[in-house]
């Protein structure tokens, strides 16, 4: 972790919780970080719940981000929501190209990229996610399929959208599978992703902050968040347990766990 880089920690709800469900656990989380937010903390639940999880974090520290978007502004797209639709309900954040919308929906690197064009043009800062699978992995493919990923999204977008993006590092073997990365894995794969941005965007490239996604925990987010290049982190479902992804947050901000 790098001060330079204040840390930030994302919760990525998914296809979890009701409206109440929702609401309870966003009020958790305020009891638990509102008053002395340790780092930056989006929350992400899903559509339905934006808007009463929004009027909830109103006033608090806390940020709202969604799970996905459309590439267009508005029109006959069913089932679609906009950029300028998650604005107005009090999204901050939206995710993009998270590997379950690569693989389960057939998102490829041309979709992902447009994606981040297009909530950068609504105002939203897109968390993209990068990963490669565990068959990739084996293959000594990591490097290339991550910088694959990042030059389709990232590196194409003009140098002054780079400061308002967040780059998250999931490996797909390490998603919802309680087999987390090592730190020294983690680190490897972020140190490349940001010599990668410095090398197309200069020092402003080198300042965005790569989170590590992929089974993080109140137990493991210490080690992975001590590493220089990861600056926060992308939660799955560790983020649905309100004093855990407290704790995540704590551990990401370098203070210890109560
Ligand atoms: C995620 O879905 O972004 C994620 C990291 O999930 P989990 O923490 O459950 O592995």
């Amino acid at each position: 972790m790098n001060p330079s880089r204040p840390p930030v920690v994302a919760g990525n709800w998914k296809m979890n919780k009701t409206n109440p469900e929702a609401v309870a656990l966003a009020r958790e989380l305020v009891a638990e970080l509102g008053a002395a937010l340790p780092c930056e903390v989006v929350l992400c639940p899903p559509f339905t719940a934006l808007t009463d999880v929004s009027l909830l974090l109103g006033g608090t520290p806390l940020r709202l981000g969604a799970q996905n978007l459309h590439t267009e502004e508005k029109g006959a797209f069913t089932g679609e929501v906009s950029g300028a639709m998650l604005r107005s309900t009090g999204c901050t954040h939206v995710i993009v190209g998270h590997s379950e919308r690569r693989r389960l929906f057939g998102e490829p690197d041309e979709l992902v990229a447009a994606k981040t064009r297009a909530a950068l043009a609504a105002g939203l800062v897109p968390i993209v996610c990068v990963g490669e699978t565990l068959e990739e992995r084996e293959k000594n493919e990591t490097a290339s399929v991550v910088e694959r990923q990042l030059a389709a999204a990232v590196l194409p977008l003009p140098p002054d959208a780079i400061s308002h993006l967040l780059l998250a590092y999931e490996p797909v073997w390490a998603i919802g599978t309680g087999r987390t990365a090592t730190p020294a894995q983690a680190q490897e794969v972020h140190s490349l992703l940001r010599a990668r941005l410095g090398e197309r965007f200069g020092e402003s490239g080198r300042r965005v902050r790569i989170l590590y996604g992929g089974s993080c925990t109140a137990e493991n987010a210490g080690d992975l968040l001590a590493q220089d290049d990861v600056d926060g982190a992308l939660v799955g479902g560790a983020s649905l347990v309100a004093s855990g992804f407290a704790q995540i947050a704590r551990a990401a901000a370098g203070i210890r766990a109560r």
